[in-house]
């Protein structure tokens, strides 16, 4: 299956990707996966491969923080337990 390659920051306090902009495709070359320049384009079959495996990661800055999502489920949780 195809694969993205997408440049973006890794938070290192948590772990995460955060993709930024697809910058390359990485073509798999198979005629059972759409995504490939390779399928046919009359193809009906619904046994090909449609979605795109997991992304290619090109990671242009770390920091030493969580992301915005964790920080925000953080704030999240803490709210939870102000009014409990
Ligand atoms: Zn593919
Ligand atoms: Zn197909
Ligand atoms: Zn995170």
């Amino acid at each position: 299956m195809c694969q993205q390659k997408a440049a973006g920051t890794l938070w290192l306090s948590c772990g995460h990707f955060q993709r930024h902009m697809v910058t390359a495709i990485y073509d798999c070359m198979s005629v059972t996966c759409e995504r490939s320049y390779v399928h046919p384009k009359d193809c009906r079959s619904r046994a090909c491969i449609k979605v795109y495996g997991p992304d290619v990661q090109d990671i242009i800055d770390r920091v030493e923080d969580k992301c915005l999502q964790c920080q925000w489920q953080d704030t999240k949780a803490a709210q939870a337990q102000n009014k409990a």
